[in-house]
């Protein structure tokens, strides 16, 4: 048996082998064929994921409220992008655009649940517990938590049949760390690592792997709510600068760096579901302020 088994596992590594190579030749292209849509794509991190896509070999539905500059994205992509007017609260918009994924390319590989507000319009500035407002609770709910569970329910029903499958979602880094938004946000991003494991695990049997990316800060449009109110402002520059002495690289994370870690999922993380990928250079397990190393090379 044991020998069966040694055996089984030298076929397995020569086939991983072969694989490995044939991959490492076509890395230049590494979503030849494949059709992705990703909602909330006309900007920041979902427009930086559509450019790397495509630049990869894929097809993307661009599903986004912004008309027009999704219209004017998909132009500058060429054809093998195509807009849809999405709004990920609505059902009926999700399931047509996951359906002309399908009509216009035939199949779905990756679904990019991406769409996502850091507050509603009608929100304050009062976002203390003691503050706590359903109806703005319900408003972000329905964006980015319900948002994220009608793209997976949408992919799904199409990527079951194909028994295979890319489901990402975007998260947070308030998925793990509190106090850097409200606590609407960040339980709403609590609850797309919640959907991203629940789903995993109910889809594995089919082949259809679900993950999902926790970006620290990335200065996108998303973030000009917060940079127009001054003490918001305020506030997020002395996090910027204590970010800075915490994270990799001592700059900030740009969306390209986010789609790297989407493109990553979508065609080279074939055992990877059911996990959270946080992308914040160290920030969240990094003490701050740091007490050790007590001798730094500069002392
Ligand atoms: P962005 O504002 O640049 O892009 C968000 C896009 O989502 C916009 O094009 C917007 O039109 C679209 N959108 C908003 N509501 C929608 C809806 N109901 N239906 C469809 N589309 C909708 O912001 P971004 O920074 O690229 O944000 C993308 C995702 O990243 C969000 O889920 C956000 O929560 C998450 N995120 C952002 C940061 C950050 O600091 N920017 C950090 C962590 C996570």
């Amino acid at each position: 048996l044991l020998t069966t088994s040694i055996d089984s596992a030298a076929t397995r590594a020569r086939e991983y082998a072969t694989t490995f190579i044939d991959t490492s030749a076509a890395l230049g292209r590494r979503l030849e064929g494949q059709v992705a849509v990703i909602t909330g794509a006309a900007s920041g991190i979902g427009e930086a994921t559509a450019r790397s896509f495509i630049a990869h070999g894929a097809r993307v539905i661009i599903a986004d409220l912004q008309d027009e500059a999704g219209t004017k994205l998909a132009k500058d992509l060429g054809p093998n992008a195509h807009f849809v007017h999405c709004d990920v609260s609505k059902e009926e918009d999700v399931s047509e655009s996951v359906g002309l994924a399908v009509s216009v390319y035939g199949q779905l590989d990756i679904m990019y649940n991406n769409a996502g507000i850091l507050m509603p319009k009608s929100m304050g500035t009062d976002t203390g517990i003691s503050d706590l407002n359903l109806a703005d609770m319900h408003d972000m709910f329905r964006i980015n938590v319900y948002g994220v569970a009608l793209g997976i329910k949408h992919a799904a029903r199409v990527m079951k049949p194909q028994r295979r499958g890319c489901i990402i979602c975007t998260a947070s880094i308030t998925s793990i760390l509190s106090s850097l938004a409200s606590h609407y946000y960040t339980v709403s991003k609590h609850a797309v690592v919640g959907l991203t494991r629940s789903s995993a695990s109910e889809l594995s049997e089919y082949g259809i792997r679900v993950n999902c990316i926790s970006p620290t800060i990335v200065m996108t449009p998303f973030l000009r709510i917060m940079l127009s109110n001054p003490h918001l402002n305020k506030k997020l520059g002395e996090w910027r600068t204590s970010e800075a002495g915490c994270n990799l690289s001592q700059t900030f994370l740009s969306p390209d760096e986010v789609a790297k870690a989407a493109l990553f999922l979508a065609s080279d993380g074939n055992y990877i579901s059911g996990h959270n990928l946080v992308i914040d250079g160290s920030r969240s397990v990094t003490g701050s302020p740091k007490l050790f190393p007590l001798e730094t090379d500069d002392s």
